[in-house]
C-alpha cells in the first residue's frame, strides 16, 4: 500500500491569482478596457501600438502582458460585425434588390472599417474580462 494514496477526485486550484491588484467590478473593468485604459486602475493605456498590449501598467504595475487573450477578441469582433452587416445586407436585398456591385461597394468597405474599428476596444474589454476572472498566463500572478 502506497504511503501517500492518490486522490480519488481532481481538486481545482484554489490559490488566489489576482490578489496583488484590487480589481474593480467586472463592468468597470470591461468599460476601462473598452476605452483602452488599464482595467485595474483606469489611468494608463494598455496598448503599445494597434493591438500589442504593454507588459505591465505604467501606473499600477498590473501584469497586463500576462493576460493572453489570443484569438478571443477577433472571435468577438466577428460575431459583432456579422450581426451588424448580415441583417443590413438582407434588408437591402429584400427591399431594393440592388445589383451585386452595389452590395460589394457598400458591405466590403463597411465590414473592413467596422472590424478595424472594433477590434482594439474589443481586445481591451476582453483583457478586462480575463483579468477580472483571473485568467492569466500560467505562472503569472
Ligand atoms: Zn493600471
Amino acid at each position: 500500500m502506497p504511503e501517500h494514496p492518490l486522490p480519488r477526485h481532481w481538486q481545482p486550484k484554489t490559490t488566489e491569482t489576482s490578489g496583488r491588484w484590487p480589481l474593480p467590478p467586472l463592468l468597470v473593468a470591461l468599460a476601462r478596457g473598452l476605452k483602452g485604459h488599464c482595467p485595474v486602475c483606469g489611468q494608463s493605456h494598455i496598448f503599445n501600438g494597434y493591438l500589442r498590449v504593454v507588459k505591465q501598467c505604467q501606473n499600477c504595475a498590473a501584469p497586463l502582458g500576462e493576460v493572453r487573450s489570443d484569438d478571443m477578441p477577433p472571435y468577438f469582433t466577428i460575431v459583432i460585425v456579422g450581426h451588424l452587416i448580415i441583417p443590413g445586407m438582407l434588408i437591402l436585398e429584400q427591399t431594393k434588390a440592388p445589383p451585386l456591385w452595389v452590395h460589394i461597394a457598400i458591405w466590403v468597405p463597411l465590414t473592413l472599417a467596422l472590424t478595424l474599428t472594433l477590434l482594439r476596444p474589443v481586445k481591451g474589454a476582453t483583457l478586462g474580462l480575463m483579468l477580472s476572472l483571473g485568467l492569466m498566463k500560467e505562472g503569472g500572478s
